[in-house]
């Protein structure tokens, strides 16, 4: 059984983003809503259009590959390259 289902929880700007993924932004009436990735730590930026009428809504949390503890910088070479 599920508890809660998880509410869509809505963002507006100057929020600063809890993680870094693709968020869905919905824009106030002059354009479609749209997918854009966003980076944990930032804030939820302002829309030239519609202001801070803009709300974003996390589509697909996606954690940085430098953030997830199994990956560290490459020293490895690439077979075959030059
Ligand atoms: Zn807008």
């Amino acid at each position: 059984m599920q508890g809660a289902s998880k509410a869509e929880q809505h963002f507006q700007p100057g929020e600063t983003v809890p993680e870094s993924g693709v968020y869905t932004v919905l824009h106030y009436q002059h354009r479609q809503q749209h997918p854009a990735t966003i980076f944990k730590g930032d804030r939820f930026p302002q829309c030239t259009r519609c202001g801070t009428a803009v709300r974003f809504e996390l589509a697909r949390s996606a954690a940085l590959i430098s953030e997830d503890g199994d990956f560290k910088p490459s020293s490895a070479k690439v077979k075959g390259a030059p």
